[in-house]
């Protein structure tokens, strides 16, 4: 199978599937459709996604997970259930108020939140 196809599998794998997910998980899905896939080839395919910006990636916890969404957004990340949901909000805001508190010009970035989603948190 050549590289373009495999690099769309692995493209629409990721896009049909909006969990955030890790290579490992990609190429356990690929190989349902591509059984010779390597995981090599899958992890070069994620990252020449990631370099031509089709996709974002993002380190948790020393793990890479990737993302279709490539729109300015934020994490947050359940310590329970390990959930990963995108957040947006206006990051002017946000980017503005940590210049005030900072010498630096802080001009983007992204954040990454934990604490316990709506399915896992006790409410007291
Ligand atoms: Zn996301």
């Amino acid at each position: 199978m050549r590289y373009s196809k495999q690099r769309a599998a692995i493209l629409e794998i990721v896009n049909l599937n909006p969990v955030h997910p890790t290579a490992d998980w990609v190429y356990e899905q690929a190989r349902k459709t591509v059984p010779n896939i390597s995981l090599g080839t899958v992890y070069r395919n994620l990252n020449q996604l990631v370099e031509t910006k089709v996709l974002q990636a993002f380190r948790y916890k020393n793990v890479i997970h990737y993302d279709s969404n490539t729109e300015n957004h934020s994490h947050f990340i359940c310590d329970i259930c390990s959930q990963i949901f995108d957040l947006y909000h206006s990051h002017e805001e946000v980017i503005s108020s940590l210049n005030k508190i900072s010498n630096h010009r802080i001009t983007g970035g992204q954040f990454q939140l934990t604490g316990s989603c709506e399915n896992c948190k006790v409410d007291n």
